[in-house]
């Protein structure tokens, strides 16, 4: 039979790139990929897709694959040979040995796994079960750790639990929404079109946008507060200050509901609109205004993202601006609440069963010697380590020093995505073993693999996802894996048992107890992984015990938690006013001001900002394959006020150099409104390819700062301080 002969066939999924998380429905014939749409059933997204989205099946298509994909694992025995292709029995047993050895000779915190939320929930799970139960290291961090690490530490910190409140419904309920650090037009283009729906359907809608730009979600703004860099804490207690003075807290809701309210109140007594109006260049009856807003609407919804959480202040950015709501009583009820947007397609499914070096699964702590017993016991293992765990900077900082020996790098780009890229890019280098495990040949990070593992990706694999409203979702397979690639979950499956061999052979004692891999990772589907996981949950904040495959595919997807024995998922989370902390009371933590890592001076007076272009996704490993996705920005190009271009004497065809303390690279230069003055603004997505490979600059992330929040451990990629000058190329 041709393959036009043959049968249509239809998939529903979920779309891979944001955190809005929206379902799709993929037609495939003879195994092909022909159309992708959005799935009008799903609630997420109700039909609708964005430009990334909607184009799906052109990027996965066999063309773009043939150039871009990883087909077949790749081996190196010695560091100064190149890679050659090999089988996957040979790439694991290399990789097996090596690790056992290193386990042997240095101990487990030797080893590091750096994986990504693009991962399934079950591929996480397996990942975190394979480096705290068998290995027995809590060097296990992921590029999540990037972009929403500080949303976590200030839901925990202020409400008792890593757990969103809200839902998207809530978009089109709320009467003043309050957007901070981020630009959701570009960054989750759903859930803005939905906002957008709503404020053109509600009569007297308030929306205010804080943000260093004019974004395009901020010139939808009623009312833009176009604060300096970094200064986001300075106007949310200057907005709680002028709340208290002008009566409009809740009180009621404060006394019943709450605790450390006297603090706090003590706390922001100096924190005057006046002083925030200098401190953060803006106006301050604008200040007074959004106050008014946001205390007086009777329902406000906060939505935030990569300006709040990418920052050394990060935690408290996000404590203070959940006092907002805890003090106006602004939660727990319909169109209201601090929802923090999830960059990734996983960052919750991640979170949820502790991919990260400070958890462990279903949102267990790892410095919290309750839940490490109840985790090994469950696990059947002897032990956890006490020893804490590497986060993502941290992490290649080890193995830039030699105390971690192998990283494990798996679904990420980290020689392109993490800070100070180039220091990034040494410690691969250095390293004693790189084994990337990824679908895409990423040209930044794949260079230094030892041991290449071709895995598959979007439209190949099954599992489950979690997206920023807490709602879980099926993957499904549309296709069959590409080349000689394997799922996720399996190569770390097949690892383990290789791994568990040659630890023995070596007489290394594993956390393990019982002996025979198949009671440690008996899965031979994702379905079981997920029910493992499931059973952690039984009875915490996040149970999903009335959860299964079947119920996903027959109910839809829905919000955790949901116990055995209820029939939905949960809206809404505290509309009892009690919370999963000590006291059932949620907490005011009151954070004073600090300014950023790397204040602008004398010798590096410009602020530097890395953002997301609308077309792009983060390394560009998949939208970078479509032409038509450069068609509005074809080159990274620095952004910054006319004024400054006109300063600079910059023409628009100009070439610039960027310079931090860390890296110079060199680029054109445009003129842009929407840019403050002295700062300046370049999207993440390109890498040291393009500015001229390993042997010259680092890419984007080369310029900026590794500083990161004491508490979530999430740097500060949205701020660094740069030099800007016009250079003459021959
Ligand atoms: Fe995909 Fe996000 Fe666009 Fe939805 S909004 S289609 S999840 S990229």
């Amino acid at each position: 039979m041709t393959e036009l002969l043959q049968p249509i066939q239809s998939t529903k999924t979920t779309c891979p790139y944001c955190g809005v998380g929206c379902g799709v429905v993929v037609s495939t014939q003879a195994g092909k990929i022909i159309e992708v749409k959005g799935d009008e059933s799903h609630p997420a997204n109700w039909g609708k897709l964005c430009s990334k989205g909607s184009k799906l099946a052109e990027t996965a298509s066999e063309n773009v694959y043939g150039q871009v994909r990883a087909s077949q694992p790749l081996l190196r025995i010695q560091r100064d040979q190149q890679v050659a292709p090999t089988d996957w029995n040979t790439a694991l047993d290399f990789t097996a040995r090596e690790f056992a050895r290193l386990i042997a000779t240095y101990g487990p915190d030797s080893i590091g796994f750096y994986i990504s939320g693009q991962l399934l929930t079950e591929d996480y799970y397996v990942f975190n079960k394979l480096a705290k139960g068998l290995i027995g290291t809590n060097n296990i961090d992921t590029n999540s750790r990037l972009c929403m690490s500080s949303a976590v530490s200030g839901y925990k910190r202020t409400l008792g639990a890593d757990a969103p409140p809200c839902n998207y419904d809530d978009l089109a309920l709320a009467d003043c929404v309050f957007i901070a650090g981020s630009n959701m037009a570009y960054a989750h283009p759903v859930a803005y079109h939905r906002l957008e729906a709503a404020r053109a359907a509600k009569l007297g809608h308030k929306l205010i946008v804080v943000d260093p730009r004019a974004t395009d979600t901020a010139l939808m703004a009623d009312l833009h507060l176009k604060i300096q860099p970094g200064t986001d804490v300075m106007l949310f207690n200057a907005m709680l200050h002028v709340m208290m003075q002008n009566g409009w807290l809740d009180m009621a809701y404060i006394n019943q509901h709450t605790e450390g309210f006297e603090a706090m109140a003590k706390g922001l007594a100096a924190y005057t609109p006046k002083l925030a109006a200098s401190v953060c260049a803006v106006p301050e009856a604008d200040i007074v205004l959004a106050a008014t807003w946001f205390a007086q609407s009777s329902r406000t919804l906060s939505l935030y993202c990569q300006g709040l959480n990418q920052a050394t202040t990060g935690t408290d950015k996000n404590t203070s601006l959940i006092a907002l709501h805890l003090a106006t009583g602004q939660i727990g009820k319909e169109g209201s609440g601090p929802f923090s947007l999830t960059g990734q397609p996983n960052a919750m499914g991640g979170r949820e069963v502790g991919g990260l070096s400070t958890l462990l699964p279903a949102h267990r702590e790892l410095n919290n010697p309750a839940h490490v017993a109840e985790v090994a016991a469950f696990w059947g293992v002897k032990q956890i380590s006490a020893t804490p765990g590497a986060s993502a900077v941290e992490m290649f900082d080890q193995l830039e020093q030699g105390k971690i020996k192998a990283v494990w790098v798996a679904c990420t780009n980290p020689a392109h995505s993490l800070p100070n890229s180039q220091k990034v890019a040494r410690a691969m280098q250095n390293a004693e073993l790189v084994v990337v495990q990824d679908a895409y040949l990423t040209p930044a990070t794949v260079q230094y693999a030892d041991v290449l593992l071709p895995a598959t990706t979007w439209g190949e694999k099954e599992g489950t996802v979690t997206n920023s409203e807490r709602r879980i979702s099926r993957v499904l397979p549309a296709m069959p894996a590409y080349a000689d690639s394997k799922n996720d979950w399996q190569i770390v499956v097949e690892f383990a048992k290789r791994l568990e061999v040659e630890l023995k052979k070596l007489g290394v004692e594993s956390p393990r107890i019982n002996s025979g891999i198949h009671a440690f990772m008996p899965y031979s589907n994702t379905e079981e992984i997920f029910n493992e996981h499931r059973e952690t949950t039984r009875g915490l904040d996040l149970d999903i015990t009335g959860l299964s495959y079947a119920v996903l595919e027959t109910k839809g997807p829905q919000q955790w938690p949901m116990p055995e024995g209820v029939s939905e998922g949960k809206a809404r989370l505290y509309e009892d006013g009690v919370y999963p902390t000590a006291t059932g009371k949620a907490k005011f933590v009151f954070a004073h001001y600090e300014p950023v890592a790397e204040e602008a001076d004398a010798r590096f007076p410009w602020r530097l900002n890395t953002g997301r272009l609308r077309d792009q996704w983060h390394g560009g490993s998949r939208t970078g394959t479509l032409a038509e996705f450069f068609s509005h920005e074809a080159e990274p190009v620095v952004a910054m006020h006319p004024a400054d271009f006109k300063r600079l004497n910059l023409k628009p065809s100009s070439w610039v150099s960027v310079k931090s303390r860390r890296a110079t690279i060199t680029l054109r230069a445009k003129e842009d409104e929407s840019v403050a003055r002295n700062q300046a603004v370049l999207p993440m997505h390109w890498g040291p390819e393009f500015f001229g490979g390993k042997s010259g600059v680092g890419g984007v992330n080369a310029l900026t700062i590794e500083a990161f929040d004491p508490y979530s451990k999430q740097p500060e990629l949205k701020h660094s301080a740069v030099n800007i000058q016009r250079v003459h190329l021959p």
